[in-house]
């Protein structure tokens, strides 16, 4: 199931009330101490789902589909958040077409303020060329955090072992630039593990995953990397940048 969802409107309503950021903080630091550094990723996603019924969102960049399916075998229709930044391979909106035709998931097209035609009149062609930080912000940072004011967590595919910026990923935390609960069930994961799983349940995954990115972002600013590189490593090449802002 699909649903597109503009810029200036709200993520879709949650069932009830959310409950206030101390409530959140609270339940955060709960799921912390209950699952540690190394629970399961199936019992992580149970635990999203028993805490956040109903206001529990996944992000999903369409690298792949693994974190979408595992939080659907405990959260049937779950929202799944794509930011269509109008820059994606030809692979990754076809995967993201995949997930949204065989998952039992509710994907949720995120978009900017402004298309790229009126980003180009607005900042010149090709900002992310020039500016890559203000093109992330005013594509993918900006429509996030207006998506996820509907929600009380989020979960997403970070794993620690993807980029130094990330080896201190907990399973749980709390997410201060959101006001919400972040979950990230695969943070402990390989590659293998990831590559595994999605071979045992069939899950679709970005035909890119095996042509040399590991990493999947928008197509200006993604390349290839050699094998043994760092998986990140081509991304924003050429420039100091290592990540879109989101999971700072
Ligand atoms: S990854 Fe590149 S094209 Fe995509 S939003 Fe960031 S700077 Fe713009």
């Amino acid at each position: 199931m699909t649903t597109h969802l503009p810029a200036s409107a709200p993520a879709p309503p949650a069932a009830g009330a959310l409950r206030s950021r101390e409530e959140l903080k609270e339940l955060a630091l709960a799921g912390a101490r209950e699952l540690g550094e190394s629970a399961p990723a199936l019992d992580v996603a149970q635990w999203a789902a028993q805490s956040f019924p109903g206001t529990l969102a996944v992000a999903c960049s369409m690298a792949d589909a693994v974190l979408p399916h595992l939080i659907a075998r405990v959260a049937p229709g779950v929202d799944v958040l794509f930011l269509d930044t109008g820059y994606h391979f030809p692979e990754t909106m076809g995967t993201r077409d995949a997930v949204a035709a065989t998952m039992d998931v509710r994907v949720v097209d995120i978009h900017p303020e402004l298309s790229v035609a009126e980003q180009d009149a607005r900042h010149g062609v090709d900002l992310w060329s020039r500016d890559p930080a203000a093109c992330c912000r005013m594509r993918k940072v900006e429509p996030l955090a207006r998506a996820l004011e509907g929600y009380e967590a989020w979960a997403t595919g970070v794993r620690r072992e993807e980029a130094p910026t990330r080896t201190g990923t907990p399973l749980v935390g709390w997410d201060e630039t959101h006001g919400i609960v972040k979950i990230n069930p695969l943070a402990a994961w390989s590659f293998e593990e990831l590559t595994d799983y999605a071979q045992q349940h069939g899950v679709v995954i970005n035909p890119l995953l095996y042509d040399g990115y590991p990493s999947i972002g928008c197509a200006p600013c993604t390349r290839r990397v050699a094998p043994g590189d760092d998986p990140r490593s081509g991304r924003w090449a050429g420039f100091t940048k290592t990540e879109c802002g989101i999971h700072l």
